[in-house]
């Protein structure tokens, strides 16, 4: 099987039986979940209830205290660090504070990890990071530094920053909640670009509803570490079965 026919069926993200304590708080308890190649799927629910724990789950940044996680069916957890590394490198994520290098210029920011982590030539990694540049709408600020940049442009680099990797999966934690109301549309509209355009799978945690509801194949309501709910976008949204999702969304909608 060629590696396109892998990523267009089968699945692509597994967690079975996770559990993730932090102290006496039992964040997950037992989860299996698994997120399909190409697919995008959007993680909603109330604050505190276990989303964003899931992708530091996947970026290996916190580790579970049981259950296995596979990604491309390869090994997470349990997994050497070698298995980890291998892994790592599939899967790309955007933060809710973009987390540039203050230090270099917009195009270093996209180009450092090609050349030092794929073994990418300085030629190759910044010919992708203009194409990545121009998809992101700033084909004329790979000179800038972050600094200069607005909070919305900062985030749209982060997002070329991760693509740069080619990851198979792309994870978004509520990356538009620490941006100024006026810069959110603008980060929405290139990743609705990207959903629409690349065959990437995405892994959402987001507030912003409407988008959840353009990009979703699937979205899966999160209550207490459990996912009460799942369907979608459609259903979800416009009739979900559980009191629970419904209060949510009123409150948030
Ligand atoms: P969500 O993304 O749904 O808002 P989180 O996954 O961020 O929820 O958090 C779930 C729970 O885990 C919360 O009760 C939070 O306080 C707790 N938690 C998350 N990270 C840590 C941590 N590093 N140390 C202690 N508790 C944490």
């Amino acid at each position: 099987m060629n590696p396109a026919d892998k990523r267009s069926n089968g699945e692509l993200i597994r967690l079975d039986q996770v559990t993730k304590r932090f102290g006496d708080n039992t964040v997950l308890d037992h989860l299996d979940f698994s997120v399909e190649a190409g697919k995008h799927v959007t993680l909603i629910g109330p604050s505190g209830s276990g989303k964003t724990t899931i992708l530091r789950l996947l970026m290996t940044l916190t580790k579970p205290d049981e259950g296995t996680i596979t990604v491309d069916g390869q090994r997470l957890f349990p997994a050497s660090d070698k298995e980890v590394r291998e892994v790592r490198k599939k899967i790309g994520m955007v933060f809710q504070q973009f987390n540039l290098f203050p230090n270099m210029p917009v195009l270093r920011n996209i180009t450092e990890a090609p050349v030092t982590v794929l073994g990418l030539s300085k030629d190759e990694a910044e010919e992708r990071a203009r194409e990545l540049l121009d998809l992101v709408g700033l084909a004329d600020k790979c000179d800038a530094y972050p600094a200069q940049l607005s909070g919305g442009q900062q985030q749209r680099v982060a997002i070329a920053r991760a693509l740069a990797m080619r990851p198979q999966v792309l994870l978004l934690d509520e990356v538009t909640s620490a941006l100024d109301p006026e810069l959110v549309a603008g980060v929405l509209d290139v990743l609705r670009d990207i959903a629409r355009s690349t065959d990437i799978t995405m892994l959402c945690v987001t507030h912003e509803m409407n988008f959840a509801r353009d990009i979703s194949d699937q979205v899966l309501m999160f209550d207490s570490g459990r996912i009460i709910e799942a369907g979608a976008p459609e259903k979800i949204f416009s009739e979900p079965e559980q009191d629970r999702t419904r209060e949510f969304l009123s409150a948030v909608l």
